[in-house]
This record gives structure tokens, sequence and C-alpha cells, in this order.
């Protein structure tokens, strides 16, 4: 594999255009060790330089028929596409996700978000609603908010902001983007690819850096909007500064999967398995804490660890490798620090449980599963997103569900039962956005509304498809006097 250091450059107005800012970033592969690109941080007068692209651009963009927009939609869907292969080697090289259980599929979804978004926005109907006066029509039109700041997370580098990207652009909104400091090279390929395919200039705009960066964005009085995927104390900061400005917000999880006595234990033992080792855990939907029946505990136990130890971790280029190198070493030190909380107070390693030796880096973390969890845990309470299945026993429904909602990260929950009843009762009682029943927590598609619940602290808003395109848009109400007497 080549590894040429390039030095990433804005994208602003349609042109890559040379940072003006003084710090300069190595991106370190997670995979290798190697550097593979410097990145300077974008400066105040880079980013005010990019909200005032995306504002220039917005008008005649949103002018378009929903029509021009699909069409330029799917050629990007299109090109991602053909360049498949390409970014998603360069997407593993990167991130450290399987190239090719993980980063494939994340390129094909990326695409898919696109042709969803241009199917999405020719059907974007509002409503016309009866008036009370005879002489007048109240009709009401979808517009675009205006612009957006993008400010998204490491572990999907190009299926998050794609997320906004997407049904944002489709809708005629312009957005800045600025990803993760961790994994810029996604995003300055995958803006190539948008641009390629004909998007006019000013309609996405790319900015590097981190929270200094991603704040002035957000302050910048050319952004109307904010649209934020990431960690739950950085949302809290950023609806801070956002003050006003429009927002969507979808931030940590704390997965709960509840095993209940009368589970397909297999099913859930897979489940369970696929929810905390995919992408090594660092989703927010990630399996956080495994809830299981006592009665059910041995067996369940059992089968988890048979299922996990399929989970080879190793070369993300191997075909057969599911479980690559952790992104980044603060994410690999909390998994490290959760660990050690939760043995101290009596958890028992089952399988793995640390970093493993002999490798490119020291970001292989081997598939962990823990077991005697206490609810005193910084696992039960916090989200870990590492490669863990932690195992916690319960004694019947009720204190299932009343761990799972001693929690302040209400995402998604999974639980496993074959009673339809017994689903409903947490499909109704639990205080998260999603529940999956008899399948992973991870389990998603990408046009379903996907978002935390009000009253924990996860966000607002909906990213999935034609709801996160109904966020980005607002009614315009719109009353006629025909004149008719
Ligand atoms: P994660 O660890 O999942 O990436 P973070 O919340 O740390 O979650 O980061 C998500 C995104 O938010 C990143 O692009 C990061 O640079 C950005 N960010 C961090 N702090 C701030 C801040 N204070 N204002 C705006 N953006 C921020």
């Amino acid at each position: 594999m080549a590894t040429t250091v390039r030095t990433l450059q804005n994208f602003i107005g349609g042109d890559w255009v040379e940072s003006t800012g003084e710090h300069v970033r190595q991106i370190v592969s997670p995979v290798t060790g190697q550097t593979i690109a410097e990145v300077p941080d974008a400066s105040a007068q880079d980013v005010s330089r990019a909200a005032r692209a995306a504002r220039e651009a917005q008008p005649s963009w949103a002018a378009l028929s929903a029509w021009d927009r699909a069409k330029i939609c799917h050629a990007i869907a299109d090109l991602i596409d053909e360049r498949r292969d390409d970014m998603a080697r360069e997407l593993t090289l990167e991130q450290g996700k399987p190239f090719t259980a993980e980063a494939i599929p994340d390129l094909e979804e990326t695409a898919e978000n696109f042709r969803i978004a241009a199917e999405d926005v020719k059907r974007l109907e509002s409503p016309i609603i009866p008036s009370q006066d005879v002489n007048k029509r109240i009709l009401t039109f979808r517009k675009p908010n205006g612009v957006y700041a993008g400010i998204t997370p490491w572990n999907f580098p190009t299926l998050i902001p794609v997320e906004l990207i997407a049904p944002g652009i489709a809708a005629g909104n312009t957005i800045v983007m600025k990803p993760s400091e961790w994994t810029p090279i996604a995003m300055a390929t995958f803006m190539q690819a948008m641009a390629d395919a004909g998007l006019p200039d000013g309609v996405v705009n790319v900015v590097y850096g981190a929270g200094e960066v991603g704040e002035r964005l957000i302050t910048d009085e050319n952004v109307d909007c904010v649209g934020f995927i990431g960690s739950h104390t950085t949302a809290e900061k950023i609806v801070r500064a956002a003050g006003l400005k429009r927002s969507l917000i979808e931030a940590s999880g704390n997965g709960p999967v509840i095993v209940c006595e009368d589970a397909d234990l297999e099913v859930a033992a897979k489940g369970a398995v696929f929810g905390g080792f995919f992408c090594a855990g660092q989703v927010c939907c990630a399996t956080e804490r495994v809830l299981v029946d006592q009665s059910a505990h041995d067996e369940f136990l059992a089968a988890v660890v048979a299922e996990a130890e399929r989970w080879r971790l190793g070369d993300p280029y191997d075909d057969d490798t599911l479980v690559g190198p952790m992104n980044n070493e603060p994410t690999a030190q909390k998994m490290d620090s959760h660990l050690e909380d939760a043995v101290n107070k009596g958890a028992e390693i089952v399988l793995g449980g640390s970093r493993d030796s002999g490798r490119p880096t020291n970001l292989y973390y081997q598939p962990t599963v823990v077991d005697r969890v206490g609810t005193d845990t910084l696992i039960n309470h916090d989200e870990t997103f590492g490669p863990i299945v932690p195992v916690i026993a319960v004694d019947g429904d009720d204190q299932a569900l009343h761990v799972a909602n001693d929690s302040y990260l209400g995402l998604q929950a999974a639980v496993y039962t074959r009673s339809l009843r017994r689903a409903f009762r947490y499909v109704d009682s639990l205080q998260v956005g999603n529940v999956v029943v008899n399948d992973s927590t991870d389990y998603w598609e990408a046009h379903e509304p996907f978002g935390g619940a009000a009253g924990t602290r996860t966000g607002w808003g909906r990213i999935g498809g034609r709801y996160t395109m109904l966020d980005m848009t607002d009614l315009r109400t719109v009353v006629i006097d025909a004149g008719l007497d």
C-alpha cells in the first residue's frame, strides 16, 4: 500500500484552497502506524470564507428544481459506486475498519443515501389547509433552512457526513463540513467525488480542524443551522455555542441489549456480539451492556463466548478479519479504564481484555467479553465505545427495565424475547429513541428515523432519509385571498 503523505487543503467555493492556519496535524494510520497526511487547521479567515461561499451559493442552488438537484445527487451516487474500492481502501487505512466487512458497505450506503435523498426530494409534499374564510386558500411549501455547519465524528467518516449532506443539499441547503480531526482524508476524497460529479461551487465546502474550528464555524454569521453527530459532551458545548440557531443533534448512546428468559439465546448471543464488535464497538448504537435474565445467564454466556471467538482481530485488509484496530488512543484508553473499573468492582474477564501485542500499532484491542459487571460501573453508566460485550445479570423484566432506563444516554436498545406482549412492554417503557426486537442494537437502515429520546442527553431531530430532510427544511405558509366575493 502506497503511503505518500498528502497535505490536505480546504474546499471552498468549488476550489481546493491552501489553509492559512498555522497548526498542522499529522494523520497517523491506526492500521500501520505510518503518517498518511498532514492537515493544517483552518484559520478564522478560512472558516468565514467557507461560510460565505456556502451563503453565496445557497439561493441559486435552492432555486433549481428538485429534479435538477436530484439529478446531481444521482450522479454523485454513481461516481461513489465507481470509486468504491479505492475510497474504501483509503477509509480502512485512516479509520481502521475491516475493508471487506465494513469499509465497502460504508461506501455503498454512502452512495445509497444520495439516491434516497434524490427520490425523497421529488416527493417532498406539504399540506393545503382548509381556511375559515371562504375567500382564502392556505398553502404550505417546504423551504430549505439555509446554510448548515456539519460537524461529524470519526467512526463513519463518509457515512455520517452523508446523512446530513444528502438530504440537506437535495432539499436546497448548502453546507460547510468540519470532519473529525481523526479522519479528514475520507472527507477530502468524498468532497472530490461530489465536485467531479458536477456539484455546483459552494454547495458543499470543507474545512479541517478540531473543536476550536468547529465552534468558530457554528458561530459564524453566515451559518444558519448546525447538524452535529458525536459525543454528548461535545453536543452540550455545541448547543451552548449555537444558541438559537436551528440544530439537529445526535449524540452518544449506552445501548442496552435485554435478553429475556424466553429469548432464543443463540440469536441473542449473535446479535449482542455483532453489536459489541462491529466497527470495534465504536458505534453510537453499539452493544454497550447486556442485561440478561439470570435464569438464562449461563447458557447465554456460553453462546456469547462461542460466537465471540469467531470474531478475528487482525489486519483489516484480510478478508477474514472482522475486528480491526480501534481508531485512536483516547478511545482505546477509555476502554482500558472502563475495563479496569469493572474488574476492580468484581467483574470477570471471560475473553480478551487487553490490547494485542505484536501489532503495527497499540490500537488492536482484543475482542472482549466480560461477565458479572456491576451496575455501579463506568461500563453500565457511560459509553465505552470499544470491542466489548459486558454481561450484567438481572432478575426479571422489572429490574431489566429499571437498569436500562437508569441512564442519561437513551439512544437505542435491543430486546430479545419470543413474546410479542413482552416485547411491546419494553417498546413502550424503554426511554430510548429506537428499539430493535430480536436483532442487534446496531441494526439500522439508511432511511429509518434514528435519534435520541427526550429526557436523556442524546440530542434531538432524526437522522435517516426523509426524516432528516424534514428537520433540514421548514414550512413556508402562504395565505392567498382569492377575491371570490
Ligand atoms: P467523537 O469522539 O465521537 O468524534 P466528539 O464529540 O469528540 O466525538 O467529536 C465530534 C466532532 O465534534 C468532531 O468533528 C470534533 O472535532 C467536533 N468538536 C469537538 N469539540 C467541539 C466544539 N467545542 N465545537 C464544535 N465542534 C467540536
